[in-house]
């Protein structure tokens, strides 16, 4: 386990809540709770960070974003990047 974790305001929360199922309303108002928690976590950088940097991209909230917003900003990096060149 990374030390980080140990910190994590989601060490007292139940882990479903990160993990909304489905794309209807109250998927969307789990996803906002648990990223209610992430806004209030002392290692979020470190978190987001760990779970843009996974070969797989993690299902659920990691880092305050969902894997979509965590699909988008990867992908606005990469243009950012591409950009660069
Ligand atoms: S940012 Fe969110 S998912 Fe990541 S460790 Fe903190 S509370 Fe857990």
């Amino acid at each position: 386990m990374d030390g980080w974790r140990a910190a994590a305001a989601c060490q007292e929360v139940d882990p479903d809540l990160f993990f909304p199922v489905g794309a209807g309303a109250p998927a969307l108002a789990q996803a906002e709770e648990a990223k209610r928690v992430c806004r209030r976590c002392p290692v979020r950088e470190l978190c987001l960070r760990s779970a843009l940097a996974q070969p797989h991209p993690p299902s659920g909230v990691w880092g305050g974003l969902t894997e979509a917003e965590r699909h988008a900003s990867r992908r606005r990096a990469r243009r950012r990047a591409d950009d660069r060149r």
